[in-house]
C-alpha cells in the first residue's frame, strides 16, 4: 500500500495519468470515497490518458459507460444499486473477469460479494478543513496485481 497526497484537482489529474501509464488491460480498479472525493475526475483522467476521444461523463444515473481507448474501457457507478440482481440486469459480472480491457467501478464497496479476487483499490479521503486536499491510498485485494502495485510506487515517486 502506497499513498500519495495532492493539493488540487490539476495534480490529481497529472496522478491519475501517471497510474494511466502503467495499467494493464484486464485489471479491475475499485475506487472508494464520499461523494466529491474526486473518483470520477480519477477515472476520467484514466480515461483521457488511455486514448478515450471525447467526453467522459459520470454514470451516476446510467451506472455504466463504455468508451473505446486504446482497449475498452468499463465505468460503473454503483451508487444507486441496491441489489445484486440489479448487478445482473446492468450487466456487471460480464465485466469482472475482462482481460481485454479495463474495468472502473465507483462504490464497488457496496457490493463486496460481486467483487472479483483481484482488484487495484483506490481511496480517496478529503483531507479535513481543506478544500481541495485529498489523501489518495493505492492498494490492491489478491496477489495478481501486488508487482504492478510496487511499481507504481516506484513511478509515481519518482517525479518528487
Ligand atoms: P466523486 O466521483 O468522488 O463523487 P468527482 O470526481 O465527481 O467526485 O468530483 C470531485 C470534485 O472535487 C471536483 O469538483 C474537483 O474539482 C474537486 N477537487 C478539489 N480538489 C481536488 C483534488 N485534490 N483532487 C480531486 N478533486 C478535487
Ligand atoms: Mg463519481
Amino acid at each position: 500500500m502506497f499513498t500519495h497526497i495532492t493539493q488540487s484537482p490539476y495534480e490529481t489529474v497529472k496522478l491519475a495519468e501517471k497510474v494511466a501509464q502503467r495499467i494493464r488491460e484486464g485489471t479491475v480498479v475499485c475506487l472508494e470515497g464520499d461523494l466529491g472525493a474526486g473518483k470520477t475526475l480519477f477515472v476520467q483522467s484514466m480515461a483521457r490518458t488511455l486514448g478515450v476521444q471525447g467526453e467522459v461523463t459520470s454514470p451516476t444515473f446510467n451506472l455504466m459507460n463504455i468508451y473505446e481507448g486504446f482497449c475498452p474501457i468499463v465505468h460503473f457507478d454503483l451508487y444507486r444499486l441496491t441489489t445484486e440482481e440489479e448487478l445482473e440486469d446492468i450487466g456487471f459480472y460480464e465485466y469482472t473477469d475482462f482481460p481485454e480491457g479495463i474495468v472502473f467501478i465507483e462504490w464497488a464497496e457496496k457490493f463486496p460479494e460481486a467483487l472479483p479476487e483481484n482488484y487495484v483499490l483506490i481511496k480517496i479521503e478529503r483531507i479535513k478543513d481543506s478544500r481541495n486536499m485529498r489523501r489518495i491510498d493505492f492498494d490492491c485485494v489478491g496477489e495478481e496485481h501486488e508487482d504492478f502495485l510496487n511499481e507504481l510506487e516506484e513511478f509515481v515517486h519518482s517525479g518528487d
